[in-house]
């Protein structure tokens, strides 16, 4: 019997996210007229970890629970991604997403090399006490090559702020010592940064509004459509909202809404359950695949992969695509968007924000002393501001799509670090 997939499943392919990583650094490479080995170096993890977490279970059996951490670079300082818990996890994507996190933070800049982890679990199916016990023995696994000054996990699918709590507790014991910079996206009293919930949300919001200026649109009555209604989808619909754009369509995994005088967001926000789910409460829905071919000017997938391919990405009716989402645009649509001068805002840039008030709590953390809500909003939007621009100008300057731009950003820093270093 096939095993049936959770409803919201990722529905990763991991093989094509690497390879296609891997291609577009390789190019990337090329244009900013780095040697071979620079590639050989960038294109997997330095180091990649396989753990085995046993956790005596509920009903009294011992479970064994594999999890990985890829750590891709640290020429430039500490790794730092998030940790997921999903059963689709596989050691293959952790080693992309590492990667995709090197990118981000090259592209806004920040002192840190790309890591990821995930353990390959349900925790929609396992009790508050067993996810604790998951938590503390992959931080006791791992606990020799992470820290604060080494690699600093962070939440990711299906992990949050509770879990960052008790990972931190069990590494501050290992340590003997109380480490709130071993791992961001903590509680507020355990040293979290205001705004670090909505700040994917926010910095997708903040190139919407960068994008929208290129592209002469007013944002107040310009129509939006958001793929996903999860942490990052319902966050944008309400910034977007409270903006005065009109979110004309959402979705989720069971379909989407649309209503072309804008959907009340208010009320869908109230009514979404925990895993981002509402349209399953209404009759009058539309599919997720006719939905991205609505007439909009914004069109943002905030959900899984592989959304606009080949297939569609010649019936997309947007005039700018800002991809709060990891990887829903394939390669071959980047190049039907860009040739139809669809403006791409690319993934690795469009939700850099999460990370970079991840890097504002570290800092807090370090200094131990703790920043206003509106201190941190200001220092998001400085950064991906400069960040949007770098990139804009850079595939207007070469002439390439928005995609290839950001990757040679993102690379840059890196590379260079390496080189200083004596590696390549
Ligand atoms: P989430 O689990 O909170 O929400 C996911 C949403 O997508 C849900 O509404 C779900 O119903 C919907 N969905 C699932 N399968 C779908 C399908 N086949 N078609 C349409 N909708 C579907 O996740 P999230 O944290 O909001 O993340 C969404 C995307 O944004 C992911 O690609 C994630 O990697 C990326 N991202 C999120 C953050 C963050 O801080 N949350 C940061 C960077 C990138």
């Amino acid at each position: 019997m096939v095993a049936e997939k959770p409803a919201d499943s990722q529905n990763e392919q991991p093989n094509d996210i690497l390879s296609s990583t891997q291609s577009v650094i390789r190019e990337a490479l090329d244009k900013l007229g780095y040697p071979e080995e620079a590639y050989e170096l960038m294109k997997e993890p330095v180091r990649m970890v396989t753990v085995r977490i046993p956790v005596r279970m509920d009903d009294g059996k011992v479970k064994v629970f594999t999890g990985y951490r890829a750590q891709h670079n640290d020429a430039v300082g500490p790794t730092k991604g998030g940790v997921r818990f999903h059963p689709n996890v596989s050691e293959t994507e952790v080693r992309a997403l590492s990667i995709w996190m090197t990118l981000k933070s090259g592209i806004v800049d920040l002192p840190y090399g790309g890591g990821k982890g995930g353990i390959v679990c349900d925790p929609r199916e396992m009790s508050f006490r067993e996810l604790e016990g998951v938590s503390r023995g992959y931080v006791r696994a791992l606990s020799q090559v992470v820290g604060p000054t080494k690699d600093i996990p962070a939440p990711d699918v299906f992990t949050n702020s509770q879990i960052m709590a008790w990972m931190m507790d069990e590494y501050s014991r290992i340590d003997e010592f109380n480490s709130p910079g071993f791992i961001t996206g903590k509680p507020i009293v355990l040293g979290g940064s205001h705004g670090r919930e909505s700040a994917t949300a926010k910095g997708v919001t903040i190139c919407i509004e960068e994008a929208c200026k290129k592209r002469g649109i007013d944002l107040k009555g310009a129509r939006v459509i958001v793929q996903g209604f999860g942490n990052a989808g319902s966050f944008l619909a309400k910034f977007m909202h409270d903006m005065g754009a009109k979110v004309i369509a959402i979705s989720d995994a069971e379909g989407a809404l649309y209503d072309p005088e804008g959907l009340d967001i208010e009320y869908l926000l109230d009514r979404r359950d925990s895993f981002g789910t509402v349209t399953n409460l209404f009759d009058d829905t539309i599919t997720n695949e006719e939905m991205l071919e609505l007439e909009t000017d914004i069109l943002v997938p905030a959900a899984i992969e592989n959304q606009i391919t080949k297939d569609n990405a010649h019936n997309i009716k947007a005039e700018i695509v800002v991809e709060a989402a990891n990887g829903p645009t394939t390669l071959e649509a980047t190049k039907i968007l860009t040739e139809r001068d669809i403006l791409i805002v690319p993934d690795v840039l469009a939700s850099a924000g999460g990370v970079t008030v991840s890097y504002f709590e570290w800092v807090q953390n370090n200094q131990g002393y703790y920043w206003k809500e509106e201190e941190v909003q200001e220092k998001l939007r400085e950064v991906l501001v400069k960040s949007f621009n770098n990139v804009y100008t850079t595939a207007q300057n070469r002439q390439i799509d928005m995609r290839l731009a950001a990757y040679m950003v993102g690379v840059r820093k890196m590379t260079e670090a390496a080189r200083f270093r004596g590696w390549i």
